[in-house]
């Protein structure tokens, strides 16, 4: 059994729908009743939007229902699918712990509360049965103030031992205004020691070069690619890594076919630029990482070689991964160490 590493993966976008549905139908009945039945809500939750803008608004759904108390039910049916679905040895989950607070308290209570999220999130995901690597990285918000912004980053640098990252997340055309702010953020965050990456070149409308220099990966990124591909030679040099999420942008209508993102890992490939290959909405979008690796190939999009560099490459730049080896090949020594012997 081969096995994964899924760096890009939103906590809001990873509850598939037929568990959604459940929780509303035994929880809040309210919001499962504008529905007939549950095909309508898989319809509902599935289809793909016009917009990024859009897209995104489905994460409020999900975001409202997710608090301290209900995060372990939600977590524990992740990692059940994601290991026994998905075959993933590591697991990089984000999320805007600030979102997850109850939103009637004032922004100075909502961010004391923001720890208790991140230790929840951490204490659900490290289940014995389920032995994935997980780590947090908690994302800034373009619709967020500078202080809550701020506080998050703060956040990720004191609790280490459950997040390995941040992100800056809510739209890559937004960010343009508070630009100055968001570039001394990320700054801020590397002089703590932290990792970074962003959602950023997703859209057109997203393109920042100036924040690129802070960033160890780029979320998404494909638009260096597509519009910029001058932009490649320094990211290779720079050793970073595009996290991209095929069905993605074809739910947020970024790319009108899947056949767009052959220029995009031939262009990295070429350049030397690493690509992760991750689902970004698993649940949202009802597509598990082998499927995403699968329709690539069958789209022809990439060769097997490429898939398997590529997934190297997730395990190379996972940011809490620890060992020098794939998990196959520390299997493999546990398994069959007569191979070891061999020349
Ligand atoms: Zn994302």
């Amino acid at each position: 059994m081969a096995l994964y590493a899924e760096l890009h993966r939103h906590l809001g976008g990873s509850v598939v729908p037929r568990v959604l549905w459940r929780y509303f139908q035994r929880n809040q009945p309210d919001l499962a009743q504008p529905f007939d039945h549950y095909e309508a809500f898989e319809d509902f939750y599935t289809r793909p939007r016009n917009t990024l803008d859009e897209y995104l608004e489905l994460h409020t759904l999900v975001e409202k229902v997710q608090t301290d108390e209900t995060l372990p039910y939600f977590i524990y049916r992740l990692m059940r699918g994601a290991y026994v679905f998905e075959n993933l040895a590591y697991l990089e989950l984000r999320y805007t712990p600030y979102l997850r607070t109850p939103d009637h308290l004032s922004q100075l209570e909502r961010i004391d509360r923001m720890a208790d999220i991140v230790e929840v999130v951490g204490k659900a995901s490290q289940m014995i049965e389920y032995p994935i690597v997980t780590s947090q990285i908690l994302c800034m918000h373009s619709r967020l103030p500078y202080e809550v912004n701020k506080a998050i980053v703060e956040l990720a640098a004191q609790m280490k031992p459950y997040v390995c990252g941040i992100d800056i997340a809510g739209g890559d055309g937004h960010y343009r205004e508070r630009l100055d702010e968001y570039i001394h953020l990320y700054s801020y965050a590397r002089s703590l020691g932290l990792n970074t990456t962003g959602h950023l070149y997703e859209t057109t409308a997203g393109c920042y070069p100036e924040l690129l220099p802070y960033l160890m990966r780029i979320g998404h990124g494909i638009q260096i690619p597509l519009l910029h591909p001058e932009l490649l030679p320094q990211l290779a040099r720079q050793g970073q890594c595009l996290e991209v999420c095929p069905t993605t942008y074809l739910k947020t209508g970024t790319l009108e076919s899947i056949q767009q993102l052959k220029v995009v890992f031939d262009r990295c490939f070429e350049a030397g630029v690493d690509i992760a290959i991750c689902t970004d909405n698993a649940g949202l979008h009802n597509v598990r990482l082998p499927f995403e690796y699968e329709n690539l190939l069958t789209h022809d999009i990439i060769g097997f070689e490429q898939l398997q560099a590529c997934q190297e490459a997730a395990f190379r730049h996972a940011f809490a991964w620890k060992h020098e080896q794939r998990p196959e090949s520390i299997l493999n020594d546990i398994l069959r160490p007569e191979l070891n012997l061999v020349g």
